[in-house]
């Protein structure tokens, strides 16, 4: 291939906007011709990088657009410091099947036990399996409803929330909400039944949800739909830090 032909060709990837092709192209020129590669293989080894490139571009941007307020994977989740869980099924959520079922996960327990850090943990997980994933406290979330009344865009956001590939709704249960703050979170959790997945976080059980939400029967409804189905998590040992904290006080 000449120089001017190398030339258009590049041209090409780019205005295809194929950049890590193009990025690529000459290391794999080079490669193939010392190794005699088939133009087959080739060809699919420089496609590969763009596919490469694209889902990891794709993970960073689902995952910076979710809102996670820290980001904690899988991998820095100590399972040995909290034997009571159970590990396999932790890993079984993470393969995303849940997603595809519409079933939802309540982690109930605790302060500390690593409700937040397994919520966001499986939203990671979701958004490099291709989920766009949304993360709120439950006050937030009633907050940007209740504005979003006020300034009549009340539908637009229902349908945002609607959206999402997976919500996950944190510390619900720690403010008690307005009716009408609920009553909209009814809406968007009503919305998503049996269509798409949420995880929501809670200290709460079960018995103490009609305190946050105040209507007893708008609560035995919500509590009817979310855990239809659901896997319920109980996290009920001491906080992670506290324990951690004591372990290198009993080694000092
Ligand atoms: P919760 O939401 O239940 O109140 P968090 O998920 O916020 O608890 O956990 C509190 C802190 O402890 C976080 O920094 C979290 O990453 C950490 N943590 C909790 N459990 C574990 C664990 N098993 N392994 C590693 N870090 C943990
Ligand atoms: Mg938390």
């Amino acid at each position: 291939m000449n120089a001017a032909m190398r030339a258009l060709l590049t041209e090409n990837l780019k205005s295809l906007r194929l950049s890590s092709m193009m990025k690529n192209l000459e290391n794999e020129l080079r490669q193939a011709k010392e190794n005699s590669i088939p133009y087959e293989e080739f060809l699919l080894n420089l496609s590969e990088t763009e596919v490469r490139h694209r889902t990891e571009n794709g993970r960073k941007r689902r995952i910076k657009e979710a809102g996670y307020p820290i980001f904690k994977p899988l991998e820095t989740f100590d399972f040995e410091a909290v034997p009571e869980l159970d590990r396999r099924l932790i890993r079984e959520l993470a393969t995303g099947e849940y997603l595809k079922e519409k079933r939802n996960i309540i982690f109930m327990g605790k302060s500390g036990a690593g409700k937040t850090h397994l919520a966001t943990a499986l939203g990671i997980e979701a958004c490099t399996a291709g989920y766009r994933t949304r993360f709120v406290t439950g006050c937030g979330l009633t907050n940007e409803l209740i504005e979003a009344v006020d300034k009549k865009g009340l539908n637009r956001m229902l349908k945002r929330y609607a959206g999402y590939g997976l919500l996950i709704v944190d510390e619900l249960g720690y403010v008690p909400f307005s009716k009408e703050g609920g009553e909209l979170l009814f809406q968007v959790l009503a919305e998503r039944h049996e269509k798409r997945s949420v995880i929501i976080t809670t200290n709460l059980g079960f018995g103490d949800w009609t305190q946050v939400f105040g209507d007893p029967n708008l609560t035995a409804a919500l509590l009817d739909r979310l855990t239809h189905k659901a896997h319920v998590i109980p996290c009920n040992w001491d906080s992670y830090r506290l324990k951690e904290t004591l372990k290198s006080q009993r080694r000092d």
